[in-house]
């Protein structure tokens, strides 16, 4: 096991309980459990709620086995929510009252020794959510092209300095720590621009790096496609996203869809929430019911 002294807080419980959670014995899925917070919530509300829980990191998932371990009415998967109709159809379901996905990081893959999601800490460049893949941040920093690194620095981060930072990159090869690649990006920004951020100056290259290495939008959009089909009519679908570019894809997709229509949100945190629990500060809950 990993040194781990932390615990992550689900993010607008009261709210995603509130908007998802509208047949008291129907089955939902939380296709990322993380450490179960939203899950434990879910199948707290009654014991005729059936949760099935997704998650695709093992060791965070080996923490919500031990959270949910009173709870009969969940069953935790190994699995990417890209294959939710998978297991589904393995479990014999074919429509479900709700689904939640809360994209983004967890506190454990940040703050987890060794997974090399944070500049914080001198780590090797890992990234992966799913410790099989063989793709990690390592490949991405040392063997892509300046060019395809300017792109997803420009596109995933919307970092404005990105091709300065993909030249700084590839001059600095061979990168294997985060600490290098701090320095990396450092290197690549104007000193006034580095005081002037708000945020760390690594945040949106180290964003970008991760959003590359585990395909979240593609995955985001995959998933998206499955939802209308496996919600039953009037299920609900709670989507908490953390930057613009998923909550974009969430709201298109939502607006674009015959099948969605959005009831509410997006819902943003109570400044009590944030003062609570920081890493809220950017999220936002969208609810859409099947129709
Ligand atoms: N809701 C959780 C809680 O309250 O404890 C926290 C979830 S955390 C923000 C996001 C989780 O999504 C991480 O544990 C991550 O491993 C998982 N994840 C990322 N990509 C995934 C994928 N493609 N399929 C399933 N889970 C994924």
């Amino acid at each position: 096991m990993r040194r781990y002294e932390d615990k992550h807080i689900p993010v607008m419980p009261r709210e995603v309980i509130e908007h998802l959670i509208w047949k008291k014995d129907g089955v939902y899925v939380d296709c990322t459990v993380g450490e179960g917070g939203h899950t434990l919530l879910m199948a707290s509300v009654s014991p005729n709620i059936f949760v099935i829980g997704l998650d695709i990191d093992s060791e965070v998932l080996a923490i919500a086995e031990k959270n949910l371990s009173g709870f009969s009415n969940v069953k935790l998967f190994k699995s990417s929510y890209v294959d939710l109709p998978v297991v589904l159809k393995a479990l014999n379901i074919e429509k479900v009252s709700g689904i939640l996905i809360d994209l983004g990081i967890s506190t454990y893959q940040l703050k987890a020794e060794g997974r090399g999601f944070t500049f914080n800490r001198d780590e090797p460049l890992d990234m992966r959510m799913n410790l099989e893949q063989k793709k990690t941040a390592y490949d991405v920093v040392n063997f892509y092209s300046e060019k395809e690194l300017a792109d997803i620095i420009f596109k995933y981060g919307e970092e404005r300095f990105s091709r300065r930072i993909a030249r700084s990159i590839v001059n600095s090869r061979p990168i294997n720590s985060t600490f290098e690649l701090v320095e990396a990006i450092r290197k690549a920004l104007p000193p006034q621009e580095i005081r002037k951020r708000k945020r760390h100056f690594a945040t949106k290259t180290f964003q970008a790096i991760r959003i590359e290495v585990n395909g979240e939008l593609n995955n985001i959009e995959n998933f998206l496609n499955n939802v209308p089909d496996l919600l039953e009519i009037g299920g609900r679908l709670a989507a908490i996203s953390f930057h613009s570019l998923e909550d974009r894809l969430v709201k298109h997709f939502i607006k674009n869809s015959n099948k969605l229509r959005q009831i509410v949100g997006p819902i943003i945190p109570s400044k009590e929430e944030i003062d609570e629990n920081p890493r809220a500060r950017s999220a936002k809950l969208r609810i859409a019911e099947r129709i």
